[in-house]
């Protein structure tokens, strides 16, 4: 089963939820993990989703951990361009670590769209 990580800026959650609905049926054929608020949020669409630490609170490091052991097929984290983040080294070693292991990472719905149809449509 191919493991889809989620993760979304407080002023991305809505956004993110609205991505989950729109692509329920291929998400509830992955295993999701998703950062704590993230996830609690995606959770109220009825998929199951493995939560991790709330993302300032290392949440996105354990995303990072994630795709540096290579137990992450793809990783679509919607960050608000508009934001301040006291979390902002982490959210930069995330992006890094994917680029280092070359972990598909979306960082808005359209590429997001993509990934989940490159990962999942087959399935
Ligand atoms: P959250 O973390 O889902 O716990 O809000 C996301 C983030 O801010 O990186």
């Amino acid at each position: 089963m191919k493991t889809i990580a989620l993760v979304a800026h407080d002023g991305k959650k809505a956004e993110m939820v609205a991505f989950v609905k729109d692509h329920k049926d291929s998400l509830s054929k992955a295993h999701i993990v998703a950062t704590g608020t993230t996830g609690t949020y995606v959770r109220q669409t009825g998929l199951e989703v493995e939560l991790k630490l709330s993302g300032p609170k290392g949440g996105d490091a354990q995303i990072a951990a994630l795709a540096a052991e290579g137990k992450v097929d793809g990783i679509i984290f919607f960050r608000d361009p508009l934001g301040k983040h006291p979390h902002e080294p982490d959210i930069q070693m995330l992006m890094r670590i994917c680029d280092l292991y070359n972990v598909p990472l979306a960082t808005n719905p359209a590429t997001g769209g993509l990934i989940l149809d490159g990962l999942l449509a087959s399935l």
